[in-house]
């Protein structure tokens, strides 16, 4: 197996927009320089067709990292005794708001752990404030798992979009990440219920999760091919110092980059953000994410006091500076790959 015969699975993955699970895990698996080389100009012509050179911008304000969950890789596991917790108040979010509003986002996503101070009445006004000051902006939530009347009245209430990684699409892989408490299928479910409200709804997974191979990525790309997401995030796992995956290798930058580029061909009109993992990983991981596929970029405007708190993951970029410092920044790292960062609520483009 080499690129030679790699090259018309990734011509028929151009025109079909799909392939089997095996030819994916093919894809993965042997995949080259050359096959890298040519995915990331294929998914940059794609994107270009749908997107022009436009890349979409969302304010992340985190708003709490308290958690009832104890998933094994990630930094605000409830377990995690070193885990110096905060949540925002709703003034604090507001204010969030506002110095968004103001740098020109358009887009706000409020992420958090699964924390029952945020209660659904309580997002629910919140999102209605929101809303109210900020009538031409999107609101997208990513707080977790919740049963299907609460992400309903979440979407009553004006909450555009809804971010809910699955993670990983084998349940086995998903059992191995996560306690016996937390069920894949009840993920999936959400993903499910979030579609059938009528949020633009958001999947995604790790990339190197460990124990992960090109056959449990194949699986993850065909969900996503089905499931037909506004969004997928993907980003490297990366190991977080009081976790039970703490000496666990990190994954990679470059399949990252790989995996975005085959999501855009899947896909040519999905949102696909160069995540803060991958800038962390690689100190221009987001540039080359955007140079293969990626339009989408999260900047945090959560407050200076708590960004460092909100420890997902060690070495977490962009924990240092003001929110105008860090749309700056970005403009810069966009600009550097030929595109330009705009002032949009970015929603998805209908083909
Ligand atoms: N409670 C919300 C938000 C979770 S944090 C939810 O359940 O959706 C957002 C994302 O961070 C997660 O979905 C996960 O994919 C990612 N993440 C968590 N720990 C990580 C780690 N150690 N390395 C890389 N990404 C991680």
């Amino acid at each position: 197996m080499n690129e030679r015969t790699l090259f018309p699975l990734i011509n028929k993955l151009a025109r079909c927009h799909q392939l089997t699970e095996a030819e994916y895990a093919q894809l993965i698996r042997f995949r080259t320089p050359e096959t890298a080389a040519r995915l990331a100009a294929l998914a940059r012509t794609a994107r270009e067709a749908v997107y022009g050179t436009e890349v979409y911008t969302r304010g992340l304000i985190e708003v709490s990292n308290f958690c009832r969950n104890d998933c094994y890789y990630c930094g605000i596991r409830r377990s995690n005794q070193n885990c110096d917790r905060y949540r925002l108040s709703d003034e604090d979010i507001l204010a969030c708001c506002a110095e968004g509003y103001r740098l020109g986002f358009r887009t706000f996503v409020l992420q958090g752990g699964e924390d029952g101070a945020f209660s659904v009445p309580r997002v629910c006004r919140l999102l209605r404030a929101i809303k109210s000051d900020y009538p031409d902006c999107a609101v997208t939530l990513s707080l977790g798992e919740m049963e299907r009347a609460d992400y309903q009245a979440l979407y009553n209430a004006g909450a555009d979009r809804y971010l809910l990684r699955h993670e990983t699409a084998d349940p086995d892989h998903y059992a191995a990440l996560h306690p016996a408490a937390l069920s894949f299928d009840h993920r999936i479910q959400c993903l499910r219920d979030l579609k059938d409200i009528g949020y633009q709804v958001g999947c995604g997974f790790l990339v190197g999760s460990p124990g992960q191979t090109p056959e449990l990525l194949a699986k993850d790309l065909k969900f996503v091919e089905e499931f037909q997401p506004a969004m997928c995030g993907i980003g490297p796992f990366i190991p977080q110092q009081d976790t039970p995956l703490r000496d666990e290798a990190p994954g990679t930058a470059e399949l990252t980059v790989y995996l975005l580029s085959i999501l855009r061909l899947i896909q040519p009109n999905l949102l696909l953000p160069a995540t803060t993992a991958l800038g962390t990983i690689q100190p221009n991981g987001r540039e080359l994410g955007l140079a293969a596929g990626a339009n989408v970029v999260m900047p945090n405007l959560s407050p200076l006091s708590v960004r460092k708190k909100y420890a997902l993951y060690d070495g977490k970029i962009c924990t240092g500076e003001e929110g105008a410092q860090c749309v700056g920044c970005l403009q810069g790292r966009v600009a550097s790959v030929g595109y330009t960062l705009v002032s949009s609520r970015g929603d998805i483009r209908t083909i």
